[in-house]
Order: structure tokens, then sequence, then C-alpha cells
């Protein structure tokens, strides 16, 4: 009863604004991708599914290259709150179509992630990510519910080049030890900071060869 009382002042205290905290520490505080991931990251960063204004303030903390979208509906498919990906920090082997929390997630993940595990394990930094796209009209392969694919909320991610121009594939690079195995499971630990669905070769045979990453309401990192 105590604890709830000092929680419950804790709380009136930060919402009044009259002490401030780091916005990192702040669970009231917008998600900020320039800012050093923390336990809050996850929680704030689905809390922008819900919020479309907060989460465009949001992406533009990233270094994606994107444009908001008007909300319509293609076939069955609702697509809400989404942007227009065109390029980031790497290029990508093709523009994309994602909810705005997906692409602040991956801007989040392309800085704290992927470019510190690429200089970790190659001393240079991805300049090309390949995926295998973002929006498809479709169930999950196998059962009748629809796919977070569906809703443009999730990313297949299928490799990586190098600057020196080597590439690294889920496919082939995923077994086997060396450099490129560690450094593709890195990716995958890294992404589960993210995303709230990470799913990988270690998943199933239908993750082969790509790397799931969705900000649906389930919360699975395989
Ligand atoms: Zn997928």
């Amino acid at each position: 009863m105590i604890l709830l009382l000092l929680l419950m002042i804790a709380a009136g205290v930060l919402v009044s604004g009259r002490v401030s905290i780091p916005n990192r520490y702040n669970p009231w505080a917008n998600f900020d991708a320039r800012e050093e991931p923390g336990v809050l990251t996850r929680l704030k960063l689905a809390r922008l599914r819900a919020d479309f204004p907060q989460c465009l303030v949001a992406l533009k903390t990233t270094a994606l290259k994107a444009s908001p979208l008007p909300d319509r509906t293609t076939g069955d498919c609702p697509l809400l709150a989404t942007v227009r990906v065109t390029g980031s920090d790497v290029a990508f082997s093709s523009p994309y179509t994602a909810t705005c929390a997906v692409a602040t997630a991956w801007g989040a993940f392309e800085r704290h992630a992927l470019q510190p595990a690429a200089l970790r394990h190659f001393g240079q930094r991805v300049v090309r990510v390949e995926h295998l796209g973002s929006f498809a009209c479709r169930s999950i392969a196998g059962r009748d519910r629809l796919s977070e694919h569906a809703s443009a909320n999730a990313l297949d991610i299928a490799g990586f080049v190098l600057a020196d121009g080597r590439r690294i594939s889920v496919l082939s690079d995923w077994k086997g030890g060396g450099d490129k195995a560690a450094f593709l499971r890195d990716l995958r630990d890294g992404a589960c900071r993210f995303f709230n669905v990470t799913l990988g070769p270690d998943y199933n045979a239908a993750h082969a060869n790509h790397f799931h990453l969705d900000m649906g309401g389930y919360r699975i990192c395989r």
C-alpha cells in the first residue's frame, strides 16, 4: 500500500514536469532513436503503433528517408499509419511501404545493432540491405490468421552487403561457423531488442532465407 502510494507520488511528480529525468528513463517521453537503447525501448516503440503523429516525430530521429502515406485498404487488407521508405544510411534493394512503427524500429535497429555488429565482426559498415518485402495481403502460411505483412507491419530481410562488397545472406551464411554466422546471430538477437517479433532460420523452414521482423501484438524472439 505504501509502495503504491510512493509510486503514485513519483508518477505525479514526473507528469507535473517538476522533476526532469532523461527521456530514455522516462516511460512517458516519446521514443528517440538517437538515445542508447534501454529497458523502456521496446515499450516505447510498441506504443508508436497506436499513435501515428507521435510515430512520425519518432521516425524523424532515425536516418530513414520516409514519407507518410494516406490510410487506405487494398483488397481485404487495411494499410493504416504507413510510410514509404526509400533509403537510410544504408541503401535498400528497393523502396517499401511499412507501418511507421516498423520503420522506426528498423531505424533504431540499424543504428544500435546492425552497424555496431558490422563494425565488430568486419571492421566496416553495411551499405546495402536486401529485403523480401513488407506488404503482402495474405494469411500466415498454413494458418487462417492474417499475417502482419497484410497490414505492412512486418519486414523480411534476406541479406546484407558490406562496404567492401562482401555479401552476407541468411540462407547461405546462417549455418556453420565463422564471422558471417556470428554476425547474423548478433543481428537476430539485436532485432529482438526493437521488434516485437523476430523470426529467423531457428524458428522454422519457412524462415530459412530471411529474418521476419514485425511490430504486431505478439512477442517472439527465435
Ligand atoms: Zn515475414
